[in-house]
C-alpha cells in the first residue's frame, strides 16, 4: 500500500538561508521516518495572507514561519497557544484533525531548552534579568523568563517606546529602560541576554562595558552567527558563564517536529556539529 507523504516546510521570505531543513532532515533520517519530508517554501509578504488563510490547500501538514510572516500567519490561525496569543506571532503551524489551522510560538521554549541543557540550574535564583532589545526574540525571552518566575526583567532598547510596549503587555515584573541606564542595571543582574541583532555577522558590533556585571551572572546571546559573539567572548574572559544562541534555534524546532511527525527528537551533539559546520561554511 502506498503511504501518503507528510510534508512540512519552512515558510517566509527569504527562506534560502534557513537551517530548519537541515535540522528536521537530520531528525527524519535519524529516526528512519521515510514517509515525511521537510522543504522550503518561499512566501513573499504580498501573498502571505492568502497563503496562510488557505493553508489547507498547500499540501503541507504543518510549517515553520520565519520573518516577515510570523504576525500575518498568527492572524490566519483558527487557534493559538498562549505564547503565540501573547506575542501576536507564530513560528509553528499545523492542521488539526478537523482541518483547523493551529499556531504556536516555540521560540521561548527554545530559549529555555538551550539554557536548561547547557547551564543546568541557571534559573534557581530567578532574580533579575537584563534583556537587550525589544523585537520578536525579546518577546520570546521575556515570556520565558516570566514563566520561570524571574522577579524583575529589565528591557533595554534603543527605541524606548518598543520596550515600553512590551513592558505594558507583560505586566509589573517587566520594566522598560533606556540604553544609558545599562551600567546601573548590570550591577544587579543575574542574567544578561542579548536579543538585538548587534554583533551578528554583517551587523554593527554590540558595544557594551561589562565591568559592573557580577561575575556570577550568566550571559547568553540570541545571535548565533558568529557562534561565539564578541559579547560572549568578553563575558567568558572575565569569568562569567556563557551560553551561545544556537541551542535556542535547535530547541525551538523540537515541539514542532513532535507536533507534525509524532516523535519528540533530541538536540544532540551530532546535530549541533552539523549546524555549526553549515554556519562555518556560509561565513
Ligand atoms: P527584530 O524584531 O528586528 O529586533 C531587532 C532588535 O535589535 C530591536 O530591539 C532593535 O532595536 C535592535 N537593533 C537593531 N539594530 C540596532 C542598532 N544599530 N542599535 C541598537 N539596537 C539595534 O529582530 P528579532 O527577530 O528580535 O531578532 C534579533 C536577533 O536575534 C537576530 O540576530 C536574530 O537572528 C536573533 N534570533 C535568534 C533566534 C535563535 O533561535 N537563536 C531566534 C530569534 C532571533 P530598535 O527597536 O531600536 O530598532
Amino acid at each position: 500500500m502506498r503511504q501518503t507523504l507528510r510534508r512540512a516546510a519552512i515558510t517566509g521570505h527569504p527562506v534560502t538561508h534557513s537551517r530548519s531543513p537541515l535540522v528536521h532532515g537530520y531528525w527524519l533520517k535519524k529516526h528512519g521516518i521515510k514517509d515525511a519530508e521537510y522543504d522550503r517554501v518561499d512566501v513573499p509578504p504580498m501573498n502571505a495572507e492568502t497563503y496562510y488563510r488557505n493553508f489547507r490547500e498547500s499540501g503541507l501538514v504543518g510549517a515553520n514561519i520565519t520573518v516577515p510572516n510570523k504576525e500575518v500567519a498568527a492572524r490566519s490561525c483558527d487557534r493559538l497557544d498562549d505564547a503565540a496569543r501573547t506575542m501576536g506571532a507564530v513560528n509553528t503551524i499545523w492542521l488539526d484533525g478537523s482541518g483547523r489551522l493551529c499556531g504556536a510560538n516555540t521560540d521561548w521554549l527554545g530559549f529555555l531548552g538551550n539554557l536548561d541543557q547547557l547551564a543546568p540550574g541557571w534559573d534557581e535564583k530567578a532574580g533579575t534579568a537584563v534583556v537587550l532589545g525589544a523585537g520578536g526574540a525579546a518577546r520570546a525571552v521575556v515570556f520565558a523568563l516570566l514563566a520561570r518566575k524571574f522577579t524583575r526583567v529589565h528591557i533595554v532598547n534603543r527605541t524606548l517606546e518598543k520596550a515600553t510596549k512590551i513592558a505594558d503587555e507583560f505586566g509589573s515584573r517587566t520594566i522598560a529602560q533606556s540604553w544609558d541606564k545599562l551600567g546601573t542595571l548590570l550591577e544587579e543582574a543575574d542574567l544578561l541576554v542579548n536579543t538585538t541583532s548587534l554583533g551578528m555577522t554583517g551587523k554593527p558590533p554590540l558595544e557594551i562595558d561589562l565591568s559592573p556585571l557580577p561575575v556570577s551572572a550568566l550571559v547568553t546571546d540570541a545571535v548565533y552567527a558568529p557562534l561565539e559573539t564578541d559579547l560572549l567572548k568578553q563575558a567568558a574572559a572575565r569569568g562569567n558563564r556563557t551560553v551561545d544562541g544556537l541551542g535556542m534555534l535547535l530547541h525551538q524546532a523540537v515541539p514542532a517536529f513532535e507536533t507534525w511527525f509524532g516523535l519528540r527528537p533530541e538536540v544532540d551533539d551530532e546535530l549541533r556539529a552539523l549546524v555549526v559546520a553549515d554556519l562555518g561554511a556560509s561565513q
